[in-house]
């Protein structure tokens, strides 16, 4: 299953506009390694030579293709056809590696010698950490300090990998914080310094190079539905963070008429709460980290910080595509609280012996909350196993199974 990015009809016009959403909203000084970085994604975007490359280290390294996996015990349950793209499977963890993989690889043949990342609760940091000793890169991982504190195990992963980690101290200590870092340091190292961005947002062309590098989850998954089902899905499912996983789910299914394209984000304690992720659902379009986007931001424009019980979807903003793809429609946003997800958690563990990751069990939970699915076939973006939310989860958890 070789793979290569295919051009879509909703791709971003030259300067990554989607319609208004997107841009390159950043100080001039970094304009250079913006436009030296678009050359050279454009240059390998439909290279055979640079493909050929990535697929071998997905293929070896990762462990890809996934597999589709046909979920009896949720299918029987809910009456409906249930297959999980199992990115959980992956080396790593989750499907974060498939971005770093295919930026590692952009880096050297950058001529590049050091990549740096932001993480917030550290699976990008690792992902990334981990293709810098893979590719003999120097790793420079900016996190957050209270992040650095709450996430001490991937802190020493990120390490015993030979990455260092600055803790960022300005701010609210968190992801969005580690990002403004990050950014400013790429401003003043990029002649030797390739930046990795974890999700499908930042300035042009982050956002579709991220989605193309991920868009190989729905590149396979289509494959393995019709030859399974000799049919498209009638839905898709995904949770959204930045929204990576879920645009690499929906990509190829966007243009299809028969297929629903279903992204989650996260509901935290309620909408009604003020703590939750769901930029989309009330947020407004607003600028951060170079992009123009939908963000939870304050009457004056301040950053709202963002909650969720999983750390991979607190973050206040989301990719322009998503922001684009819900004004034209193309997909249906909603949202799952924490118990939610929770209670997909334990659903999920008990019904098929799989543990998914607090985000991926916010796009499981989503099932049971659809209207009229029985006979339907439905395939959820499992993004990650829940391995690193074992403690938070033995203390959510405990005396209740
Ligand atoms: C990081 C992460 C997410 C959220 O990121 P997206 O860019 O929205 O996909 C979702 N699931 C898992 C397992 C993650 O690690």
């Amino acid at each position: 299953m070789n793979y290569i990015p295919t051009a879509f009809g909703f791709d971003p016009d030259e300067r990554g506009h989607f319609g208004k959403f997107g841009g390159r909203f950043v100080p001039e000084t970094l304009m250079p390694a913006l436009l030296e970085l678009d050359e050279a994604y454009k240059a390998v975007r439909f290279d055979s030579g640079f493909w050929d490359e990535v697929n071998d280290l997905l293929h070896e390294y990762v462990g890809r293709p996934s597999p589709l996996y046909l979920a009896e015990g949720l299918g029987d349950e809910l009456g409906a056809n249930i297959y999980l793209k199992r990115e959980d499977l992956n080396h790593t963890g989750a499907h974060k590696v498939n971005n770093t993989i295919a930026q590692g690889l952009l880096a050297k043949r950058m001529g590049k010698r050091r990549v740096i990342a932001e993480t917030g609760a550290g699976q990008h940091g690792v992902a990334t950490a981990t293709i810098a000793a893979l590719m003999g890169l120097e790793c420079e991982i900016f996190m957050g300090a209270k992040d650095v504190q709450r996430q001490e195990l991937n802190v020493f992963r990120m390490k015993l990998l030979g990455a260092k980690v600055h803790a960022v101290e300005s701010g609210s200590r968190t992801l969005k914080d580690a990002m403004n870092d990050a950014i400013r340091h790429w401003v003043t190292h990029a002649r030797d310094t390739f930046y990795i961005i974890g999700t499908a947002a930042g300035p042009h062309p982050y956002p579709l190079m991220v989605r193309d590098f991920q868009a190989i989850i729905s590149h396979e998954a289509k494959q393995q539905i019709l030859q399974k089902e000799q049919r498209i899905p009638d839905y898709v499912l995904a949770c959204i963070g930045g929204g990576s996983n879920a645009l690499g789910m929906f990509a190829h299914f966007i243009e299809e008429e028969t297929t629903q394209c279903i992204g989650i984000e996260a509901g935290g304690r309620g909408l009604a709460s003020g703590q939750h992720g769901a930029s989309l659902a009330l947020g407004r379009p607003g600028i951060l980290h170079g992009q123009l986007s939908y963000l939870l931001q304050t009457d004056e424009g301040q950053i709202n910080e963002a909650y969720s019980i999983s750390a991979g979807l607190d973050y206040p903003g989301i990719g322009p595509e998503h922001s684009y793809l819900m004004e034209q429609g193309k997909v249906v946003y909603d949202s799952v609280t924490d118990d939610e997800a929770m209670d997909a958690f334990v659903w999920l563990s008990r019904a098929e012996g799989i543990v998914p990751a607090f985000e991926s069990a916010h796009a499981i939970a989503y099932l049971r909350k659809m209207p009229d699915i029985r006979d339907k076939t439905i395939i959820v973006s499992l993004s990650g196993r829940g391995d690193k939310d074992m403690v938070q989860a033995m203390d959510i958890l405990k005396g209740k199974l």
